[in-house]
């Protein structure tokens, strides 16, 4: 017989009896108002690295997108069906959010899979079809020298950020609205071990520890 995991019913009787009580109010008004997030997070599958938890967000708080390493694909119109550009569509066109994050994190099982240039886990190899958006064409993704593989590691992880950051440009309805200024667009990192948030700062396109207010850009 095939049973529900015992973890998560648990959990639900867990949050049943301490979460809700205190949050009951404000599920009945997001299911009479419906939602209306003003943050976006595109973040990585990793069970580490859940942006609730990392934000302490409340129900209706977050609208979230997560896939393998935190990526998003460039605009393309061209009649396929795009699980990210979809979300994406939906956050800005119809929730109008004032924020799009996105979050790159430690240790990343994707980011890791690209650089060892891993064999195909199954023949559809969607990882590596994935993961090749990564690299705009001619783009060469190497270590560099005198460059230790952990730096190498978290130099890659960091450009993921900057690199879905780009592509998220190139989204017509994102563009706009960031030109009108009522949308913006930003990159954090998670470090898993210690729990720290790095944030990116627009000007010198550095990650900052977000642990002190005066680090938040
Ligand atoms: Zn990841």
């Amino acid at each position: 017989m095939i049973s529900f995991p015992k973890t998560l019913l648990e959990g639900y009787r867990t949050f049943r009896t301490q979460r809700l009580p205190t949050e009951q109010s404000r599920y009945r008004e997001l299911s009479e108002r419906g939602q209306s997030p003003e943050v976006m997070v595109i973040g990585c599958c990793d069970s580490r690295v859940s942006p609730e938890v990392i934000f302490d967000a409340k129900p209706g708080e977050l609208f979230v997108v997560r896939n393998i390493a935190n990526l998003v694909p460039i605009y393309q119109p061209d009649g396929g069906a795009h699980g990210v550009s979809a979300a994406l569509e939906y956050a800005v066109q119809v929730l109008r959010v004032k924020h799009v994050v996105v979050l790159g994190h430690a240790q990343c099982g994707g980011i890791r899979a690209f650089i060892d240039k891993i064999e195909p886990l199954s023949p559809g190899d969607f990882i590596g079809k994935w993961m090749a958006m990564f690299v705009k064409p001619g783009e060469v993704v190497e270590q560099r020298a005198h460059e230790s593989m952990q730096d190498f590691v978290t130099r890659i992880e960091k450009a993921a950020v900057f690199r879905s950051l780009e592509n998220l440009q190139t989204f017509p309805f994102v563009r706009s609205r960031v030109e009108q200024g009522d949308l913006q667009l930003h990159g954090a990192y998670f470090g898993v071990a210690e729990g720290s948030l790095f944030v990116l700062d627009k000007q010198s396109k550095e990650f900052k520890s977000a642990a002190t207010d005066a680090a938040i850009p």
